[in-house]
């Protein structure tokens, strides 16, 4: 007879069985080739500050011991260098978890959330396993976030939570302090606003909203994953108000964030001539990129982030054109919803890479 007693809860077992991400991984052990040319993820390409290495070293030998939950020398130097105090921050094992811990915090089943429709995934996964109800908005015809039609929608849903990736991934678009400071005002008192900033350091940083003084409703995320090269650490940080960040603490994983990520987040954190390097090289390696689209006749969206979405026609051609440029050994992404998905994300590489991707791109475009 051999029933089977395991019983998931009713909102996890409503959920579609998924594989949200196929790795480069992935891919490599079911082709058999090696990927060359790593550009699918916006992983950074010029790997980690060698300052922040030396520190990484050193650290490991510690691994025996927890890391400090409190991350508190890092907080310290991050408090320091955003001019905000300690309780208006707390530090995760990167964005991702500190989605899982807002989407926690704030939802019960049932309640509505407002996002772009196509925009980033990670954020709607944990949405729907806390039961949660997305609500998408469309991008706008320039491929930016429709602000008003995200404002409107959150009152109209009377959502709790509403998202908005600044600089946007997947398309790269970016909005100036003005007006995201306009959109924040038109939001509805009893939504917070998730302001998702993973890929701030390639913005023209005198059009960044400052950071302080700290917004109650708002949630500021960054992370060490993108500009500092630090993805496979996993560890980035939350600004709000202190009750937001206090509330944190009742549940989150204490231990979450290893000691090796702690001290190298605040040792790449001093070594900002790396990070001008790398923020340099990107914007050259993204112009670049995007004026060998345009000699192909394709439309490279105006990105501040470390990667190029480009239309290529369709959807069918975006799809054809990942897999012909994965048999050559370059591992680039699409985004999987409509307009979007008649786009291929590419992420910018050193210029030695680059010269590889565009001979690739060559022969595909
Ligand atoms: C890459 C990315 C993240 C992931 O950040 P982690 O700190 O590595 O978890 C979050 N949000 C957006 C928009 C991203 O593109």
């Amino acid at each position: 007879m051999a029933a089977n007693h395991l019983r998931f809860s009713k909102v996890i077992d409503a959920l579609p069985a998924t594989v949200p991400f196929v790795a480069p991984e992935a891919l490599e052990r079911q082709s058999g080739k090696p990927i060359e040319l790593r550009l699918g993820a916006n992983e950074s390409p010029f790997g980690i500050s060698p300052k922040a290495m030396e520190a990484i070293r050193a650290e490991a030998a510690m691994g025996n011991f927890y890391g400090d939950p409190e991350s508190l020398e890092l907080r310290t130097a991050l408090a320091a260098k955003h001019g905000i105090s300690l309780n208006q921050m707390a530090v995760g094992s990167g964005i991702d978890e500190i989605l899982g811990w807002i989407t926690r915090a704030f939802l019960d089943p049932g309640d509505t959330v407002v996002t772009s429709l196509g925009g980033y995934p990670t954020f709607n996964y944990h949405v729907t396993s806390f039961g949660g109800k997305l609500h998408f908005v469309p991008y706008t015809a320039e491929w930016k976030n429709d602000l008003a039609g995200l404002s409107q929608a959150a009152r109209e849903t009377h959502a709790r939570l509403v998202y908005l990736a600044n600089p946007d991934n997947p398309t790269g678009t970016f909005y100036s302090a003005q007006a995201v400071m306009e959109f924040i005002e038109s939001l509805p008192k009893d939504a917070v606003l998730i302001l998702d900033e993973a890929y701030i350091e390639f913005a023209d940083q005198s059009e960044v909203l400052p950071l302080s003084p700290v917004m109650d409703r708002v949630i500021r995320l960054r992370t060490f994953s993108k500009a500092y090269g630090m993805a496979g650490l996993r560890i980035g940080y939350a600004i709000s108000g202190p009750e937001i960040i206090a509330v944190f603490d009742k549940f989150r994983n204490h231990f979450g964030v290893n000691r090796v990520a702690q001290a190298g987040a605040l040792a790449a954190l001093e070594d900002t001539e790396f990070l001008e390097m790398v923020v340099e090289q990107t914007r050259v390696g993204r112009a670049d990129l995007a004026m060998a689209a345009e000699r192909h006749g394709h439309f490279a969206i105006p990105s501040s982030t470390n990667f190029l979405l480009t239309h290529v026609g369709s959807d069918a051609r975006s799809s054809q054109m990942v897999d012909e440029l994965l048999v050559r050994g370059v591992f680039i992404r699409k985004p999987g919803i409509l307009p979007l998905s008649e786009c291929i994300r590419i992420t910018i590489g050193t210029p030695t890479q680059h010269a590889k991707l565009l001979r690739a791109l060559d022969e595909v475009w």
